[in-house]
């Protein structure tokens, strides 16, 4: 088990409303295997998968990544986290406009490193960065800002910014949520490929069924907690 949490809860104030979305949520991540996340909309997938990546801080219960909690670090040692261990990709895809396809890929290295290992290092990382986007099929888009990609190449591009620092998990939200159904599947054999062939451990949020049946397992997210495939069947009668 490469990712668990335990006990999950998290409620939004909006004002004098709570809203309580999720109630005692449990996951365990295997090693290896790409896990889909389902539920309806607003069930609380991307707070669920915001909190595994410690973008957000569970109201109670427990995070904890190869043996180590990871809920309750400072948020130095989260942004840390966050970028050497874990690739993030969004429906929206998060570029930087004003940067380049490479420039985009190559920003996770200059966080990661100080300026002057940066410089020492920068011709093996601006090689990486040129590899990963040819690995993503836009070896011909590398100076194209984001403007002058389609979207199936704009999450390329961000699913190759993910992959820069070697991440040992890949975490996706609804990443083809905003993409034509071709594009969408383009996207959904490079992060199959990505799990079969390299050894990615994929975790993927997704409201669509028929998206979610690719991947090895699926949980699904009801009242806050968290079923897996046999249970949900049987909430839902
Ligand atoms: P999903 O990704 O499954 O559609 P979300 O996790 O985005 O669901 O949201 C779950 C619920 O929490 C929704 O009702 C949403 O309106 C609410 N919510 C999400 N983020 C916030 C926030 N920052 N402040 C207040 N309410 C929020
Ligand atoms: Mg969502």
């Amino acid at each position: 088990m490469v990712l668990s949490a335990r006990g999950v809860t998290k409620t939004y104030r909006k004002g004098a409303v709570a809203v309580p979305v999720l109630r005692g949520a449990d996951i365990e991540v295997r090693e290896g295997e790409m896990l889909a996340i389902v539920g309806q909309s607003g069930s609380g997938k991307s707070t669920l998968l915001h909190v595994l990546g410690t973008l957000d801080r569970p109201d109670a219960g427990e995070v904890v990544y190869q043996g180590e909690r990871i809920d309750a670090l400072s948020r130095k040692r989260r942004d840390a986290f966050r970028n050497t261990e874990l690739g993030m990709i969004f429906q929206s895809y998060h570029l930087l406009p004003e940067l380049s396809a490479l420039e985009n890929v190559l920003a996770p290295a200059l966080i990661r490193y100080d300026m002057f290992d940066y410089f020492a290092k920068r011709r093996q990382l601006r090689e990486r960065a040129a590899a990963l986007l040819e690995r993503v099929g836009l070896g011909h888009r590398l100076t194209h800002k984001p403007r002058e990609l389609s979207g199936g190449e704009m999450q390329r591009t961000a699913i190759a910014r993910a992959l820069m620092n070697e991440p040992s998990l890949l975490l996706a939200d609804e990443p083809t949520g905003n993409l034509d159904p071709t594009s969408g599947e383009g996207v959904l054999e490079l992060l199959r490929g990505l799990n079969q062939t390299d050894g990615l451990t994929v975790v993927m949020v997704t409201h669509d069924r028929s998206i979610a049946a690719l991947a090895d397992r699926t949980v699904t997210l009801v009242e806050g907690r968290v079923a897996d495939e046999e249970a949900g069947l049987r909430v839902q009668g």
